[in-house]
């Protein structure tokens, strides 16, 4: 029997839900329903400068919005939790000692100023800034001292020198780095947290993760991820790292294009399935020019090799268009039913309208719904 799909969407709850955010996750529930896998959601908020429940609350209460729900995870739980990385602390401590019994990653007693004094040495030479390495050899004993004397510290990971980091990424194809670029970069910082690329290998392994389809902007990431699931001896998932979305102006999507939230878009009055719809269309081109698609139809149509590698433009007039297709196949109670909410924000019904003045703005809702998008 072939491998289960078990795919993850693993937001930082660090903001409003973005509507790229909403893509990952769109694509990863897809994959997973196509292949009757798993969709597994886990919240990465090592962060906690910048985490808040309240976004985690948000970015959940959006995906159920958008009827994007998954089979194990946060809330809903399942065998490979907790869910939240900061619940996962006890697990990461276990494999960095792992780590730096074999020897695979050591502690850096190395400070800002001398790290910052290092960087600059090497920029004026024209060099990529990474560590050299200074702390890799310390003997035990001082090492031990060092510790004993409660000295600031890193821990790092020892990267391989002069090799090719190769990838086969699902959508950019074969991708290679230079591990001399990446060097031995930090996985845990000065205060015991461990850091984001450390934590999302570690995850993924002990999650069973076979396939990670998040954005390209975690490409870069990714060669030091490789070198984390080496170190570990774990076998690392198949990547697919999608396009970014853009503006009109061909220019990455972000506020001065207007609304980047899918709470934005809820509260415009744009349906969960419209949005759906018109988000698995930002980077997913079927096989046909048809553009209207059944849930049940994107499960069914909604494959990796057809997610293209540029860029997809978020067109506004497109999404217009397409929820005014899915306005207009709602009848009449249901048409009233997702109009009301927004009619009573306008202050144009009441709390509770009887049944009178509800079967006016059923007529009302009627007799616009060819005149309005959303
Ligand atoms: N927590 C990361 C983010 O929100 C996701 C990382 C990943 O998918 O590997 O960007």
């Amino acid at each position: 029997m072939s491998q289960e799909v078990r795919v993850r969407f693993a937001p930082s709850p660090t903001g409003p839900f973005h509507i790229g955010g909403a893509r990952s996750a769109l694509f990863n529930y897809l994959v997973a329903k196509h292949n009757h896998g798993k969709f597994v959601v886990r919240i990465e908020d090592t962060d906690r400068k910048r985490s808040t429940s309240e976004s985690e609350e948000n970015i959940k209460e959006a995906l159920k919005w958008l009827g994007i729900n998954w089979d194990e995870g946060i809330d809903v739980g399942g065998p490979n939790g907790p869910y939240r990385q900061t619940e996962r602390l006890d697990i990461y401590k276990k494999y960095t000692e792992k780590l730096l019994a074999e020897g695979k990653a050591y502690y850096c007693f190395c400070t800002p100023e001398e790290l910052e004094a290092e960087k600059q040495a090497q920029l004026a030479k024209g060099e990529t800034p990474v560590y050299s390495g200074k702390c890799a050899d310390l003997p035990k004993e001082t090492v031990e001292q060092y510790l004993k004397e409660g000295r600031p510290h890193v821990i790092r990971i020892k990267t391989p020198k002069n090799e090719t980091i190769e990838l086969d990424d699902l959508v950019r194809g074969h991708v290679s780095f230079d591990s001399n670029n990446v060097g031995d970069f930090v996985i845990v910082k000065s205060d015991g947290i461990p850091v984001y690329n450390y934590c999302v290998v570690l995850d993924d392994a002990l999650m069973h993760i076979t396939h990670v389809i998040r954005a390209e902007e975690h490409l870069s990431n990714t060669p030091r991820q490789l070198v984390i699931y080496k170190a570990l001896g774990f076998e690392a998932p198949k990547f697919a790292h999608v396009s970014l979305i853009l503006g009109a102006d061909k220019k990455k999507m972000s506020k001065r294009h207007g609304a980047t939230s899918v709470q934005q878009y809820r509260d415009m009055g744009y349906l969960p399935d419209a949005l759906v719809n018109f988000l698995a269309l930002l980077g997913w081109t079927p096989d046909s020019d048809q553009e209207i698609f059944s849930r049940d139809e994107l499960i069914e149509q909604f494959t990796l090799d057809r997610v293209a590698k540029n860029p997809a433009v978020f067109d506004i007039e497109k999404l217009n268009w397409i929820n005014f297709h899915y306005m207009k196949q709602l009848d009449e109670d249901q048409l009233y039913a997702v109009c009301l909410p927004h009619l009573q924000k306008a202050g144009y019904a009441s709390e509770n309208p009887d049944e009178k003045e509800a079967a006016w703005l059923k007529a009302v809702c009627a007799a616009m719904r060819e005149h309005v998008q959303y």
